[in-house]
């Protein structure tokens, strides 16, 4: 199953690309807007395996939101592929996964545009993002699949300056500057997926491929880091679950290249699809 937000409101994704609103295909018991349908995750489950019959709803890529629109957390994971801590000079973590926050109010729709702020060192990373579907707490690994509801791709888009300033990195100031969080372009449930533990995803920059990996290389696969992360925190229906990037960011190349005003960055997942933003100088810059 595909669910999108379309305007705000939930809408369940048909093989013609166009979309059955979920609100007035369920009689109003679920929807309209995408966080009611978290809330009850299982039996809007149960309903969508058969919706009604609704006249199908045609959308533009513009008119998508991200596909959890108000999240309690966003939790974000660093470091997560050998190969991505290694370019950035640490070591692959081990015991707890490194853990920040994206600021709910960088989040975005998949295809936006983005100022850059002034000054700033602005970086790319694609990410698998997980959604939480179930309240989890102290869940087992072999429970934690069951907790999220689907995934979709997101950009942890970076201001290196900012996130490694000061005596220690504070990584979430930097990692919140607005849209900075751009997520889509839908969910996709782990059903609808080859293998939901080994996609390839990556991105680009003005058409030239700047991250090429696979989710099966994470340290912290996301049964792993719902379970370890549950041990700590309590995670809601809606939740976002960044899970890291792998290798290739601007930081770590030679020399570092950073994002400028009129390149466009495609990112894509294998089984969901791919999202677009522009970047813009910030007025006055
Ligand atoms: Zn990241």
């Amino acid at each position: 199953m595909k669910l999108a937000n379309v305007d705000g409101r939930a809408v369940l994704l048909t093989a013609d690309d166009k979309g059955i609103e979920v609100e007035t295909a369920s009689g109003g018991e679920f929807g309209p807007g995408l966080m009611s349908v978290y809330e009850n995750w299982d039996g809007f489950r149960a309903w969508a395996e058969q919706p009604s019959a609704a006249p199908g709803v045609v959308f533009t890529r513009g008119q998508l939101g991200p596909p959890s629109p108000a999240p309690r957390q966003i939790v974000a994971i660093g470091l997560n592929y050998a190969t991505h801590a290694a370019e950035s000079g640490f070591a692959a973590p081990d015991g707890l996964p490194p853990t920040f926050t994206k600021f709910v109010s960088a989040l975005a729709g998949p295809d936006v545009e983005v100022v850059l702020p002034a000054g700033g060192d602005v970086d790319w990373e694609v990410e698998l993002v997980a959604v939480i579907g179930r309240t989890a707490s102290h869940v087992a690994e072999s429970e934690a699949w069951a907790h999220v509801a689907g995934v979709t791709i997101g950009q942890d888009l970076s201001e290196r300056i900012a996130q490694l300033a000061g005596p220690a990195p504070q990584f979430s100031l930097g990692k919140s500057y607005p849209n900075f969080a751009p997520v889509g372009p839908w969910l996709v449930t782990p059903d609808e997926l080859a293998d939901r533990d080994d996609l390839a995803l990556g991105c680009a920059v003005d058409g030239e491929t700047v991250q090429d990996g696979r989710t099966r290389e994470l340290i912290f696969p996301v049964a792993r880091l719902v379970s370890e992360l549950s041990r700590v925190i309590t995670l809601f229906p809606g939740d976002l679950v960044f899970t890291g990037t792998p290798a290739g960011v601007g930081l770590g190349r030679t020399p570092k290249r950073f994002l400028r005003a009129g390149e466009q960055l495609v990112s894509w997942i294998e089984g969901i699809g791919e999202m677009r933003q522009t970047f813009v100088a910030a007025q006055g810059n």
